[in-house]
């Protein structure tokens, strides 16, 4: 047995554990609700905590909590001693099953984006059994929805959960179309790799930025980038060796398979994939990913970075979302299958999402908008902010065949007929991976790559499965009420291909053609978050999220509200850091600089002397208009956090802040090593040896 199989799981409360340690009609009658439509009984709910309680207590947990997924996208808990007090001076360990069903943390500090007054602050969090329990740092962890009083979801996984209820009810009528009376259920699959940096820890006490912010708002570009490209795939360091075996093994413990783990582009930069997993358990895992990271990267004495952009210049970070979906018997209904039906089938589903990106392009974007995923979107190594799909030649080329009535190979004469015949055979692993693409099939699943690396995957995923959830209605719809099965479903991919075409695009989505051809397509560019916000509440999705039951428009307003007033907020502290810094470190250390400089041009001016103090002055006159500008913006924008405010922020702060860095990260290579005051680019670039 290997170190891994060894660790792997030993803190989850999983299905073999329970199998062994539950009675079996309690194990029996807890599946059925697992597979969904049973409500737990509360004497099956006891039986469940106490055997849970006695496991985690044996593990060497004391607390327990309810670990949830507010709307800040990060995850929450509020832990509870298992030991109780009996009155005569002596203590027992307790857990009962309400407790493991409900509990009511004090949610008035978690935005609710206007949905719960803060002075009704409580809201309850209901345990989601589909994910097992588990245990971190001595505490036994319940994973949990959270809800208000009045059933407004407060968290991003009651909508994710309600995306997937969505998905397979749709799906499952698709099924019965194709006469699969065995299947049960569609499942969602979702396998987030995860890019993020390391640096030397001793570099964040020296950035402000990096301490408050997590990016850097200044620094001048090193000399030496990613430009070798001998970082990708290049020797892991030993320090990041120890690191990656570590978290490995921490992430093991908790049944979360880490899977591969290689240097990326830029220095300093590292990702990890795991094993896909059903899409609430893979964002629960995601989300666990991310926080042990951190710890471990701080055992070892570094820092791990998980924002979209931590350093200008060099590629940022991202989160691929590899999506599909299969049936519970197995099949993956993103792969193209050998006969007729199977083809016709995958065909199916293959428009479901091309439509699905289409008709819902604008909310994809907006799934994973945010101040931080601005830096990076567009940014000519991340997708752009246009949504499009690439598919590879060779399924444009069979889809091409079927809108045209024309045959695929023109050596061949015969027409492809879907439901007739066979799909030719597709190389599975196209060589012709196109990195620009935001949205890309890749031989048996897709891939969404506009996720930034600090993200909670259930956010794009919600709107993933919502809008193919829609097509498929539409389509099980239409071919329900067919006479002529075949000829019906043969017409219904020929109109989804005529009418969503357009979403289509295999070439270069950095080039600047691209924005233009975008454009004469007709297709939405939403460049910041600051336009997304008085896009996300249209009618058109409104309708979509209320015809499934995944959103209220009420909850909708609440999401728009907090993204609104996440990205002014977070906009707010940059502002404030950078003039902090430039105040209290850049302006300062220049001035005495050229102080110096003009003492010893008195004295004796050699032309490097006079050319700089030239040069830094006219700098950190520039600077300085620029510190002003951008204090003058904030005063404008006053601390508000609505669409209005968060266009000043994209209009007038953000432009003052690019204009402030400029002239600092100019001064910064014209000044002495010594005489600046924080690390350079450099420095925290290859600060890990
Ligand atoms: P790549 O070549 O894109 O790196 P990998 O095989 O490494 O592909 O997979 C990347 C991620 O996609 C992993 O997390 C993997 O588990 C996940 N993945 C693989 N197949 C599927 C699938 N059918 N559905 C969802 N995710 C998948
Ligand atoms: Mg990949």
């Amino acid at each position: 047995m290997n170190n891994q199989t060894e660790l792997f799981g030993t803190m989850v409360f999983s299905d073999t554990v329970m199998r062994q340690r539950l009675p079996e009609s309690v194990y029996l009658s807890l599946k059925r609700t697992m597979r969904g439509g049973h409500k737990l009984n509360p004497e099956v709910a006891g039986a469940v905590a106490e055997a849970m309680k006695n496991w985690a207590i044996e593990k060497g947990a004391t607390h327990y909590t309810h670990w949830f997924q507010p709307m800040t996208g990060i995850t929450a808990e509020k832990h509870e001693g298992f030991i109780r007090p009996t009155g005569d001076g002596r203590a027992i360990l307790e857990f009962f099953g309400k407790e493991l069903i409900q509990g009511e943390p004090d949610a008035s500090s978690f935005p609710s984006g206007g949905l719960r007054a803060t002075f009704e602050a409580r809201g309850y969090t209901a345990w989601d059994p589909n994910s097992y329990a588990f245990i971190k740092d001595g505490i036994l962890c319940i994973p949990t929805a959270f809800c208000s009083y009045g059933g407004e979801a407060l968290d991003k996984k009651t909508p994710l959960l309600r995306s997937m209820e969505a998905i397979n009810r749709q799906g499952m009528r698709i099924m019965r179309l194709f006469g699969h009376e065995d299947v049960e259920r569609i499942i969602i699959n979702c396998g987030p790799e995860q890019e993020y940096f390391l640096i030397d820890a001793k570099i964040l006490d020296q950035r402000r930025d990096l301490m408050y912010t997590g990016r850097t708002l200044f620094g001048a570009k090193p000399p030496k980038g990613q430009e070798l490209e001998d970082h990708y795939y290049g020797v892991i360091k030993p320090r990041v060796a120890a690191f990656m075996k570590e978290l490995n093994q921490e992430l093991w413990k908790l049944g979360i398979s880490a899977k591969t783990e290689h240097n990326e582009v830029a220095p300093a930069q590292h990702e990890l994939a795991p094993i896909f997993n059903v899409v609430n358990i893979a964002a629960d895992h995601n989300q666990l990913t991310m926080e042990i990271m951190k710890k471990v990267a701080q055992r070892h004495g570094m820092v791990c970075l998980l924002h979209e952009k931590p350093f200008a210049g060099v590629n940022g970070s991202g989160k691929h979302d590899n999506w599909s979906l299969s049936t519970d018997t197995g099949i993956n209904l993103m792969e193209p299958g050998d006969t007729p039906a199977e083809n016709a089938q995958f065909l199916i589903f293959l428009c479901a999402v091309i439509q699905a990106v289409d008709d819902y392009q604008e909310m994809l974007r907006i799934s994973v908008a945010s101040a931080g995923n601005d830096c990076r979107l567009g940014g000519n190594e991340a997708p752009p902010a246009i949504m499009s799909v690439f598919l590879g030649d060779e399924i444009t080329d069979v889809l091409k065949a079927i809108d045209s009535d024309s045959p695929v190979n023109p050596k061949e004469k015969t027409l492809l007929r879907v439901g007739v015949h066979t799909l030719p055979r597709f190389p599975r692993d196209t060589t012709d991976r196109n990195r620009t693409s935001p949205f890309a099939f890749t031989g048996n699943k897709f891939e969404f790559r506009s996720p930034g690396a600090p993200m909670s995957v259930s956010g794009c995923n919600i709107v993933l499965n919502t809008a193919v959830a829609e097509s498929l209605r539409q389509y099980a719809d239409r071919l329900e009420a067919a006479e002529d099965f075949e000829k019906e479903l043969h017409q219904l991919i020929r109109d989804v291909i005529r009418d969503h075409k357009r979403i289509i695009f295999n070439g270069n989505g950095y080039g600047a053609e691209w924005m233009a051809e975008a454009e004469r397509r007709g297709l939405s560019n939403l460049p910041t978050t600051a336009d997304c916000v008085g896009r996300y509440v249209t009618e058109h999705n409104v309708a979509l999220f209320e015809r499934h039951g995944v959103f209220s428009r009420a909850e909708m307003r609440a999401r728009c509200a907090i993204m609104a007033e996440n990205y002014c907020k977070v906009t707010h502290i940059e502002a404030v850091t950078m003039l902090e810094m430039a105040d209290r470190d850049i302006l300062p250390a220049v001035s005495r600089f050229c102080g110096e400089l003009q003492e010893r041009t008195e004295k004796r001016g050699s032309r490097y002397e006079l050319d700089t103090l030239a040069t830094l002055n006219k700098l950190l006159d520039e600077a300085y208009d620029a510190r002003c500008a951008l204090d003058k913006a904030l005063q404008e924008v006053n601390g508000g956090i609505d669409e209005r405010a968060a266009c000043l922020y994209r209009d007038s702060v953000l432009p003052a802040m690019r204009w402030l860095r400029a002239a600092a990260d100019t001064m910064e290579t014209k000044m002495p090593s010594d005489e600046w005051p924080f690390p350079t680019y450099g420095d925290m670039l290859f600060s890990v040896k």
